[in-house]
């Protein structure tokens, strides 16, 4: 196998189509007859076919990262999962992805590639938990747990996997409850190593007695499932429980068993762990000798890839050589056990700081989103002011020539739609300058804004009032004909007429206004305009205070 699977001295010929497709029924034959040599040998003729289709493709990929895992080749796992994970995005490739992620978390997980793994699982149960079926929770659950399990966490694992279980047992297969129950049982052994000779041994048996009960029940269902496939990692798990219950004979049936079956499918990762624990069964026997042999060979022909398999060997030579009085030999692999105990540990806090700091970005992302938005909204609500301040006369707050240019032309067009009537009223103070002469500029201001309030009040809110000039205002009446428009102005002048001006000031009085009044049709702002102006004229040619239609 070459280091890289991409490398292009591992490209096979290229094939056509038709041979992808054959290429792709050979792989899926060797899977399902567990020949993963095979199955991997013609998924990746697929999979480096320049023919092959984005759906074979991604088969391909799937079939090979499969049959990587089964080989337990990992590194090539994790390098063709993460780029066929990439090529299934489609929905109909959904159960492809939730395996292969779940193949890559664990493969990630054996690695030590804990950051990758959590990804992977995370993701596989934000997709389980978004589905209707809550049965794909459980292998979602258990692979998250086995992230914790591998960083060294199985007390979390534990607690995972048994949601998993719980879940499982509503909703699950046989077959779901059987997985399940096999992890946990691999779990609370990893609970076990980690605890035996620190923990007290009422913890220490209480770990190893929840694993029986897991095992047995495994074994159990294995039994009348009668499913093969998993029979080399059940009844290995079984063994080695029993093996640290002390409870050798039985032990060495399940594990000589589980390792026939394990050889016989070509399952190469469990057979080290089965043989790492039959070595663990020597050591218990006194056969020191014989368990260093046995984990000897294990480590030189096959480097058990499962870093926690090579754990376990390291420190099974340490103990046989030590009691073989080969203390150099045991702090040799007492130092590997060490480092890799170490790396584990490193690889743990890396992600986990990793993870944290990732929080802390997204928790930071979210926070400047918070901000930008405010400053958005701080910044449109500045322009809004701005822009209305721009339409509004700062004297009197009414609406300015500005505005009116602005809300004329849409009323006009609305009127011209609905056919219906307008009016426009222009008004102009009489003899205001007077006012400024004899009670100063500051109560002329006064009186502006007075009547400016008092068109507010008069006005309904679909007309429009503006000041257009000095003392000079203009209504637009929509809807309003000639009749009612010459009803609301000359209530309107009345009201000027008749208001108490003295309290602006003592003697004070004789505000009065003089309207011109327009009306449409014809919807043409010019001559309305002009026809207002005129009759304004028309008023205060006629004597003021009063209202003129044109
Ligand atoms: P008429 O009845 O013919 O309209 O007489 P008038 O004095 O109102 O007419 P004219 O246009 O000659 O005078 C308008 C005056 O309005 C002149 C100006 O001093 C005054 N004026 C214009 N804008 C303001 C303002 O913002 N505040 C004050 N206090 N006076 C203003
Ligand atoms: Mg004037
Ligand atoms: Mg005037």
């Amino acid at each position: 196998m070459p280091s890289s699977l991409l490398e292009t001295s591992a490209c096979p010929p290229a094939l056509n189509a038709q041979d992808v497709a054959q290429a792709l029924a050979e792989a899926r034959a060797a899977r399902d007859r567990a020949a993963f040599d095979a199955g991997r040998h013609h998924a990746l003729r697929a999979w480096h076919s320049p023919a092959a289709g984005a759906d074979a493709r991604a088969e391909a990929g799937v079939l090979l990262s499969f049959c990587l895992y089964r080989l337990g080749e990992l590194p090539g796992l994790l390098e063709l999962g993460t780029q066929t994970l990439a090529l299934l995005q489609a929905p109909q490739h959904g159960p492809w992805r939730d395996d292969l992620l779940r193949w890559v978390t664990l493969g990630a997980c054996e690695l030590g590639r804990f950051e990758l793994a959590l990804a992977c699982a995370q993701e596989c149960c934000a997709r389980a938990r978004a589905s209707d079926e809550p049965r794909r929770q459980v292998p979602a659950l258990t692979a998250l747990g086995a992230c914790f399990e591998r960083m060294g966490d199985p007390w979390q694992a534990e607690r995972l996997m048994g949601d998993a279980l719980a879940i499982a047992r509503v909703h699950g297969t046989p077959f779901d409850r059987m997985q399940t129950l096999s992890n946990l049982c691999a779990v609370t052994i990893g609970a076990y190593y980690l605890l035996r000779g620190v923990a007290g041994e009422a913890d220490v048996q209480a770990v190893l007695q929840r694993s029986l009960a897991y095992a047995r029940e495994a074994v159990q269902i294995a039994s009348e499932a009668a499913d093969a496939a998993f029979d080399a990692v059940i009844w290995g798990n079984l063994g080695e429980v029993l093996v640290h219950l002390g409870q050798a004979e039985e032990a060495w049936e399940w594990l000589t068993a589980a390792l026939l079956r394990a050889l016989e499918g070509g399952h190469q990762a469990q057979a080290c762990r089965i043989r790492c624990t039959v070595a663990e069964l020597h050591l218990q026997a006194g056969r020191h000798a014989q368990a260093a042999a046995a984990l000897g060979r294990l480590l030189q022909e096959s480097n058990p890839g499962i870093t926690a398999t090579l754990v376990r060997v390291h420190h099974g030579l340490y103990r046989a050589l030590r009691a073989l009085g080969d203390d150099r030999g045991a702090l040799q692999h007492f130092e590997c056990y060490a480092q890799i105990e170490r790396r584990r540990a490193i690889n743990q806090l890396q992600s986990q700081s990793q993870l944290l700091v990732t929080r802390v970005e997204v928790e930071q992302a979210r926070v400047q989103a918070e901000r930008l938005r405010r400053e958005a909204l701080a910044e449109r609500q500045r322009a809004d002011e701005f822009e209305s301040r721009a339409l509004r006369d700062a004297l009197t707050g009414l609406g300015n020539r500005r505005q009116l240019d602005r809300s004329l032309p849409g009323m006009l067009d609305q009127a011209v739609r609905g056919g219906g009537p307008m009016a426009l009223a222009m008004l102009d103070v009489d003899h205001f300058k007077g006012v400024n002469d004899r009670f100063g500029h500051a109560l002329g201001d006064r009186v502006l804004v007075a009547l400016a309030q008092m068109l507010r009040e008069h006005i309904r809110s679909e007309d429009v009032a503006v000041r257009i000039g000095g003392e000079e205002f203009l209504l637009v009446l929509p809807g309003t004909g000639a009749e009612a428009a010459l009803e609301v102005c000359e209530r309107l002048r009345r009201q000027v007429a008749g208001h108490d001006w003295s309290a602006l000031a003592p003697g004070f009085s004789g505000v009065t206004v003089s309207i011109g009044l327009a009306h449409a049709p014809p919807y043409e702002r010019q001559s309305l305009f002009e026809q207002a102006d005129r009759a304004l004229y028309w008023a205060k040619g006629e004597g003021r205070n009063r209202v003129k239609l044109a």
